[in-house]
Parts: structure tokens; C-alpha cells; sequence
């Protein structure tokens, strides 16, 4: 048998060495790189067989496990490899990858570790688990020799005469002692089944010792036509369900999908669920899987699509999602931006669809659907040019309305005092006695939440154009006043505010040099008909949104508030309150009353602190007290 030796040309030495300490961390990616190999090889086998029209054996790949000889062979059927193929794909144009790899590793110093797995090292990612690899390979072409390559990890390589009768490759691994788990059928299966669940050819493993034995069969590990490969039209709700349950097998059922597939200027497939939110599971970052060419690459799809559309679930799958690239640079990669753009906008007008042609359904899952969709506005200006004007808020009213339609619903008399104002009504905070305010009045106020509304209120404040018209956002408390009460105040009115003022305010002069306490109420009369509560707290506009801001900001969450606490002197109880101030002789029960219309106040906007329940059920105890004792008398 005639040997020919030859030496891998490389300047670095330890080119091994890195190979095997770096990617320790995930060794278990050389099955993944063997794999799409094979499957390149297959693929390019067909390829040719088409072109010049002959027939071909299935193509299939075999993972044989030798536990005695040690050994993990992949073993494909495709288009095989000559030796002068295996001289300059494997030892030269594979080691350019390699090389690129350690070079990025020494400049990465210290945190190289970042980079591996990331970083796909093909054909060399075979060492980091054997210290010897063969390439048995017979080409596909007429006359081709079998040939023979092996390597035991160090620069040296020995080509011999090679055995192969059938066209294709074998790639044997001597697994090496620290990886021996991989020897281990269950584990080539589990690891296998991680990769290439999806991938187009047959992926058996093959018990090399029991294979002779007469009902042997070996395991099939994939499903080889994945739904999304497939015709959309072909395809019925139900096996989306079942190929999302498949996916995420934890999760209840997703809303609604979209498929995808796209063949120019780049291609891509893939299915995009609308997940349920589990508002009480993390986030995860690993909802959208990426494949290229069947291949499981990863489920991080940071950087390749913007953070919002990772509350997505699904698969993409693109030959344009390089494998063997390390994550940093896909991040410029021109095809993963465009394919990045592609999916913002297939998603947004998926949405439009739903909203202009079911509404219905549009609005059911809009709970779950909302804060992906204003998160994806504030986040990205394309999507935002679709669906702004699709952001549908729930009203005090309980209808669901777009901003315009808001607009559009404000009864004639309220219009021009509006303008461009929006009313909101704070979920967890507004007076809910404001509600019935507004009600009566045919108005509504759009119930907004504490997370990403306010992003979204200022997105829409301040990014503005021809489609997207000028809005300003104004919560019920602090516009009610302006908009429903009466102007003129009587005697009557005054001295109620003079009542309070003396009791829950006292002292209001600010001496010189000191600065007012920023946590002082101050006292205002409405007079608003149909007004069912004695008062409520007010905040101004801007404060509020200074207090957000802060809080955002990560300063303390008790900004102090300026307050001002609105009473409503037609309410019998203002007015009992005042004519037994008049009679006079009470002075200790008024007090209480008056203190007590704050506490209500208080109780019905943002609640009172655990620090303030005590307070308040002692002075709740003496008010009643107090009262039940004018009635024994
Ligand atoms: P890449 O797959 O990115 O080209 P690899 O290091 O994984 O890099 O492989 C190097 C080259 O070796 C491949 O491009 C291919 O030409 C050749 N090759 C590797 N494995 C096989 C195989 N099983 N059959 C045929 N050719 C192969
Ligand atoms: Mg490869």
C-alpha cells in the first residue's frame, strides 16, 4: 500500500491545541458540522444528478457507533470526494476557517470563551473529541478512486489507498478519552435530535456491533419535511397547532401564525407564532430558533432580529444565516440586516391583515398581542409606519378604539376644547369615581398601564407625521377640571375651601428660605355634575410624566408628587361637613371628617402604603367613635 504524507501549512502550531481547549465548552457542535456536511454533499450530489440526468440512491446519513473500536463514523451518500478534492478542500480551503478562527481567538484574549460555539469551525471541530480522524471517500465521478486521509491531530496528514466501493464519504472519528460520553448511543441520539430534528435526509444511528443481528433497525432521528418547507395553502390550522406543540411543548395554544418564504434577493421560510404572554414566566430570549438549510444554527436570535420580535415563537430558516460565523459580525452581515427588515415587516402586515379583516378577533387577542405591538412601534420605525394607527386602546367605556377613532367618537361639545388631547385614565392609579364623570358626559379615556404605555404615549407625542397626526396624551385627573366643571364658585364654595385648607393644609405661607414641602397638597374646588365621590387627587400633567421619567431613570420610586386634593362641594358629605363647622362646637369631629375625605381620596387613586394603614384605621376608629358617640348622646 503506497503512503503519501503531507503537511498542513499553517503558521500557527497550536492551531490544535486551541481547537481542543477553546471549544471544550460545546464540543458537541462537531455532530452539527459533520452533519450539514453531509448534507452539502448530498445536496450537491442531486444537484449533478439532475443536470445530467441520472438516477441516484436516496440520499441518507449514517451514524455508526463503534463502542469497542471507539469510534463515531458519519457516513454520507453524496457527492464524495477524490484525493486531490480532500488535499484542497480539507487541508487547505477548511484550515483558512480554522485559521480565521484562532486568529479572532488571540485577539479576543481573555474572553475568547465568548466566542466559542459561536463560532462553527467545520470539518477541524472533529478534534476537539478525537485525537484521529479519517476521510474514507469515493467521488461520484466516472472513473474516480477511492481515497484515503487521515490525521491525528497534530499538522501532519497521511493520504493511503483508499476502500470505499461506494460513492460517498465516511468520516471516522476515534473518539478520544475525555469525550467518551459520545460513544454512547443515547447521547449521539440526544445531541443529534438537538441539530437536525429538521434536516432534509435521512439521519439514522447505527449500533456497529448489533447491526448484523437479524431484526435489527437502526433509529431514525429526523422528520425530514418540516411544515414550514411546505405549501402554506397546503397546510391546515391544525398541524401549525401540532408543529407549535411539537416546538414548545410547555406552552398553551399560540394566537395566530404566519408563514413565511421568500425567494428574492434573499431566500428564507419559516413560521412565526403569536404566543400566549406568560406574564409570570422570564423572558426568554430563545422563542425564534434559526436554521439554515434544515440545520439548527441557534436559539439566540439576538442581533438578527430587533429585541421585539423575540416575544415571537417559531422557526426561520435561511441559507443566508451563515453557520460558521461568529455572532459579533452577523450583526453587520448585510443579508441578516435585510432578512431582519423582511421579517419586521411580514409580521406588521400580518397584523394589518388581522386588523382590517377581523377585527373581532384582532381585538380578543389584543391582551396578549398589545404590548408586542407598541413595544415593535416605539422600537422600529417601519413597523410603526404600519401599525400606529392599528394600536387599539381599551376605553373607560370598554370599547376598543384606535386613536383616530377616539378622535373621531368625542361628542361635538367636548371636540374643540380637546383638540389634539387624548384622555387616559390610569389602570392602577386613576380615580375610578372619575369613570362615571366621564360617562355621563359620553366621553372616554383610554386605560393605559404603568409598563410600556407611557413609551408608547411619548413615541406617539413626539414622532409625528402627515399619517401620523399631532396627539397629546392627558390623564382624567388632570384635565377633568378644565373640561366638565362649572366656572363660577359662590360663598358657599369658598368657605369649603377655606375649610380645608385650614384643616388639611394649614400653614401655607413658605417662610423665607425655606423650601415647601414638595409632598404638601394643596386644596381645589370642582363643581362637576354628576360627581359621585366628595373628592379626589389631582397631578399635573408634566409632573406625572416627570415622576415616570425618574423612576425609569432608576431614581427613587416615591418622586414626591405635588398634589392637589379636588372636592367636590355639591357631595352631601362636603356639605354636612361645612354646616357643622358653621353651627361650630365640633371643631374635633370636622377635623376628622376632613381628614377622612383625603383618606378616601387617597384609598380610591393610588391606594394607601403599608406605613399608612395604621394611621388610617386609628383615625378611621376614632372618626366612628366620635360619631357613634353623638348618637348615644
Ligand atoms: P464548509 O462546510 O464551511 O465549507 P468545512 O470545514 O465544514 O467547511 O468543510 C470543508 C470542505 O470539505 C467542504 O466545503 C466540502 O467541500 C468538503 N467536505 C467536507 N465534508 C464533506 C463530505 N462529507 N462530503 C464531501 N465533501 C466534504
Ligand atoms: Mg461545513
Amino acid at each position: 500500500m503506497s503512503e503519501r504524507k503531507g503537511t498542513i501549512s499553517v503558521q500557527t502550531n497550536d492551531i490544535f491545541p486551541i481547537i481542543k481547549k477553546w471549544l471544550y465548552s460545546e464540543h458537541d457542535i462537531f455532530l452539527r458540522e459533520l452533519i450539514s456536511n453531509a448534507t452539502d454533499a448530498i445536496t450537491k450530489r442531486a444537484a449533478f444528478a439532475r443536470t445530467h440526468n441520472v438516477e441516484l440512491p436516496t440520499g441518507k446519513i449514517d451514524v455508526i457507533v463503534n463502542t469497542k473500536e471507539k469510534t463515531v463514523t458519519i457516513s454520507d451518500n453524496g457527492v464524495g470526494m477524490t484525493e486531490e478534492e480532500i488535499e484542497k478542500y480539507i487541508t487547505q480551503l477548511a484550515f483558512s476557517g480554522a485559521k480565521e478562527f484562532v486568529e479572532k481567538i488571540e485577539q479576543a484574549g481573555e474572553k475568547g470563551s465568548d466566542i466559542i460555539g459561536k463560532f462553527g469551525l467545520g470539518f477541524y471541530s472533529s478534534f476537539m473529541v478525537a485525537d484521529k480522524v479519517e476521510v474514507n471517500s469515493l467521488s461520484w465521478q466516472e472513473g474516480a478512486k477511492a481515497a484515503s486521509w487521515s490525521c491525528h491531530g497534530d499538522t501532519e496528514y497521511t493520504f493511503s489507498d483508499g476502500t470505499k466501493t461506494e460513492v460517498g464519504t465516511d468520516i471516522v472519528l476515534h473518539i478520544n478519552a475525555e469525550n467518551e460520553e459520545f460513544l454512547n448511543e443515547w447521547k449521539i441520539n440526544e445531541t443529534l435530535r438537538k441539530f437536525c430534528d429538521f434536516m432534509p435526509y435521512t439521519i439514522s444511528v447505527v449500533n456497529d456491533e448489533k447491526k448484523s443481528e437479524e431484526d435489527y433497525k437502526p433509529s431514525v432521528i429526523n422528520e425530514m419535511a418540516p411544515l414550514w418547507k411546505q405549501d402554506p395553502k397546503e397546510i391546515k390550522d391544525e398541524q401549525y397547532l401540532e408543529f407549535f406543540r411539537k416546538l414548545f411543548p410547555m406552552d398553551s395554544e399560540p394566537l395566530f401564525w404566519l408563514h413565511l418564504k421568500v425567494d428574492h434577493p434573499f431566500t428564507l421560510e419559516g413560521i412565526l407564532f403569536f404566543p400566549k404572554l406568560n406574564q409570570k414566566m422570564p423572558f426568554q430570549e430563545s422563542n425564534i430558533k434559526l436554521y439554515s438549510k434544515q440545520v439548527f444554527v441557534s436559539d439566540n436570535v439576538k442581533h438578527i432580529v430587533p429585541e421585539f420580535l423575540s416575544l415571537l415563537k417559531g422557526v426561520i430558516d435561511s441559507p443566508d444565516i451563515p453557520l460558521n460565523v461568529s455572532r459579533s459580525s452577523l450583526q453587520g452581515d448585510p443579508n441578516v440586516k435585510r432578512i431582519s427588515n423582511y421579517v419586521v415587516k411580514k409580521v406588521a402586515e400580518a397584523l394589518k391583515k388581522l386588523f382590517n379583516n377581523d377585527r373581532e378577533k384582532y381585538q380578543t387577542i389584543w391582551e396578549d398581542t398589545g404590548l408586542f405591538v407598541k413595544y415593535g412601534c416605539v422600537s422600529d420605525d417601519k413597523f410603526d409606519d404600519i401599525l400606529r394607527e392599528r394600536v387599539i386602546f381599551q376605553g373607560t367605556d370598554d370599547k376598543f378604539q384606535t386613536i383616530a377613532e377616539y378622535k373621531e367618537s368625542i361628542p361635538e361639545t367636548y371636540a374643540e376644547k380637546l383638540g389634539d388631547k387624548i384622555l387616559y385614565f390610569e389602570k392602577d392609579k386613576s380615580d375610578p369615581s372619575l369613570k362615571n364623570i366621564l360617562a355621563e358626559e359620553k366621553l372616554s379615556a383610554f386605560i393605559m398601564d404603568d409598563h410600556i404605555d407611557p413609551h408608547f404615549m411619548q413615541h406617539c407625542e413626539m414622532k409625528k407625521s402627515e399619517t401620523k397626526p399631532a396627539v397629546q396624551f392627558v390623564s382624567v385627573d388632570s384635565e377633568l377640571g378644565n373640561l366638565v366643571a362649572s366656572e363660577n364658585s359662590t360663598e358657599e364654595d369658598i368657605k369649603v375651601k377655606d375649610l380645608f385648607n385650614k384643616i388639611l393644609v394649614g400653614e401655607t405661607e413658605v417662610k423665607e428660605g425655606e423650601v415647601e414641602d414638595p409632598s404638601k397638597i394643596s386644596i381645589e374646588i370642582q363643581k362637576i355634575k354628576n360627581s359621585t365621590a366628595p373628592a379626589y387627587f389631582k397631578i399635573d400633567e408634566q409632573m406625572k410624566r416627570f415622576a415616570k421619567m425618574a423612576v425609569q431613570m432608576g431614581q427613587n420610586a416615591s418622586f414626591p408628587l405635588k398634589k392637589t386634593l379636588v372636592i367636590n362641594p355639591g357631595n352631601p358629605l362636603i356639605q354636612n361637613a361645612l354646616k357643622i363647622s358653621e353651627k361650630g362646637g365640633n371643631d374635633s369631629l370636622v377635623e376628622k371628617i376632613c381628614h377622612h375625605v383625603e383618606d378616601l381620596a387617597t384609598i380610591s387613586s393610588e391606594g394607601l402604603k403599608n406605613d399608612e394603614k395604621e394611621a388610617f384605621l386609628r383615625r378611621t376608629q376614632d372618626l366612628m367613635q366620635e360619631l357613634t358617640g353623638h348618637l348615644t348622646q
